[in-house]
Parts: C-alpha cells; sequence; structure tokens
C-alpha cells in the first residue's frame, strides 16, 4: 500500500525557499510517486524547491509529513525530530534545518515528529500508550503494559506512526537518517562507517561519546533502521539517534543543525 504521496505546492511559510511545484525524488528502489508537475524543472529549480511528503497518519489521526529540500539527485539524509514525544527539543534543530541553506549534493528529508499525538499531549508514547521506540518490527520483544514508560505495544509494529516509518523509511532508503531524543546528553559509540559518522556530529557539537543504559532495547527504531540500511548500495546507510540535553539553546539547535549538513557534506 502506497502510504506516502505528494502534495506539491507545500503550504509552509519557508522564507528561504521556493514552495515547489517539481515531481517528487523518486529514491532507486521506489515505485513512481504521485506528481502534479509537467515538465521536468532546471537543476537550479529543483534543488531550491520544497516538497512536501504525506508520510501517515497518528492514532489520533493528526498528519506525519516529511519535507524534502534540495539537491534531488544529492546523497539522501533524513532527520526526525521527534519520536517521544515529551522529548521536543529536536523541534528547534528541524525548524532550522527548514531555513539553513542546503549544501550541493544533499538531498535533505525532515520530519519534525513521528509521533503527532504524543506531541500534543506531552507524553512520551503515542496515544495507546505506546513506546514508538520499542515497536519496530526488528528484535521486537513484548514489554509491559499500557502505562509502563517502555509499553512495546501489543505486536511489532503494532501502531500506525510506526507503520508509516517504516514504509517510508524502507522506500527511501537514506543514507544517513538521525533521530534525536532527551535528555541523556550523548551519542552512543559505533564501528564502522556509522561510528565516524558518530564521532564527528559528536565532535562538531561537544557532545560525549558514551553508551546508553538502563532500559531493554527490543523493537529500537535505529536498530530497525540500521537493519534495513544496511542493504544500501554501493555502501552500508548510517542510522543514529542523538541524545540532546535537558533544554537546548537557539545557539544549540543552530549548531546541531549545521553539524546535520556538514556530516551530510563530508566525505565520510
Ligand atoms: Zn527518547
Amino acid at each position: 500500500m502506497k502510504r506516502w504521496l505528494l502534495a506539491v505546492g507545500a503550504v509552509l511559510a519557508i522564507a528561504t525557499a521556493t514552495t515547489g511545484t517539481t515531481s517528487a525524488t523518486v529514491p532507486p528502489t521506489s515505485e513512481p510517486l504521485a506528481s502534479a508537475s509537467s515538465p521536468a524543472p532546471d537543476t537550479t529549480e529543483a534543488a531550491a524547491a520544497v516538497e512536501t511528503l504525506d508520510v501517515g497518519t497518528s492514532v489520533e489521526g493528526r498528519p506525519i509529513t516529511a519535507v524534502r529540500r534540495g539537491d534531488p539527485a544529492g546523497r539522501r539524509v533524513l532527520v526526525i525530530g521527534v519520536i517521544h514525544g515529551d522529548e521536543q527539543a529536536g523541534l528547534d534543530i528541524v525548524a532550522r534545518l527548514l531555513e539553513l541553506p542546503v549544501p550541493d549534493g544533499v538531498n535533505l528529508y525532515l520530519i519534525d515528529s513521528m509521533n503527532p499525538d504524543g506531541v500534543a499531549a506531552d507524553i512520551r508514547t503515542n496515544a495507546n500508550l505506546v513506546d514508538l521506540n520499542r515497536n519496530f518490527p526488528y528484535r521486537w520483544g513484548p514489554i509491559a503494559e499500557p502505562g509502563n514508560w517502555e509499553y512495546a505495544g501489543p505486536s511489532a509494529a503494532s501502531e500506525p506512526e510506526t507503520q508509516a516509518m517504516t514504509a517510508f523509511i524502507t522506500e527511501l532508503r537514506p543514507d544517513i537518517l538521525i533521530w534525536y531524543h532527551q535528555d541523556a546528553y550523548m551519542i552512543g559509540p559505533a564501528d564502522g562507517r556509522d561510528g565516524v559518522i558518530r564521532s564527528r556530529y559528536a565532535e562538531l557539537t561537544g557532545l560525549p561519546l558514551e553508551s546508553v543504559a538502563g532500559g531493554t532495547y527490543t523493537g529500537v527504531a535505529a536498530q530497525w533502521a540500521r537493519n534495513v540500511l544496511a542493504g544500501n548500495e554501493p555502501v552500508p546507510g548510517v542510522a543514529f539517534i542523538v541524545e540532546l540535553g535537558g533544554t537546548l539553546l537557539p545557539a544549540d539547535a543552530e549548531l546541531h543543525a549545521n553539524a546535520v549538513l556538514a556530516i551530510a557534506t563530508e566525505d565520510n
């Protein structure tokens, strides 16, 4: 089932970007997306264009939307501002990424929140009280009951938000995927290219490279994504989480947004 449709002519007040009438960027593995455009735009116009993509709908019917910016042929970088609804600092980073110039060679996808119900209620879980970061269909296991902070849902990918994101990411196959959390203030280390990129992000933002502890880590979104993106060609995609602190100053949001663009641009 097609889960994301192109909405051409984004109703977004983004001062630095031109509202797009371009056709969708079709990831190599995807089927064609619906498009309302006719002639292909020139490269300059395409690079400046903004498109909105309908990713899915939450339990309570709120839209989950991606905004695409930059070079349609560039490296696909996906940033998800919020998964836990009471950890909203990533919204400020996504807001900066909606405004900053996108460097050449970068195709930037921005999802402010994949848990809009949780944001609206200022709770960690979705409206079914499921921790979406324990609901992904990779090494999923039952955890606890509704009301527990890590309740994993009745089954793997039981939640519409999880289903929307797994379909979107599987089709898009980003090369770099970042999920923001709070408030452990760290980035977990890793091996290989993944580890190099995480170290660089940590260096650029001042976050310490430390391992997270204290939870049950089944059905975790980034682990699911790494498993999927391992199949990317010519190199496996990278997915990692960034644990911000309890608060994020505007200057820090700027710092993180620029770090995203830096790792997206660097030869890594
Ligand atoms: Zn979190």
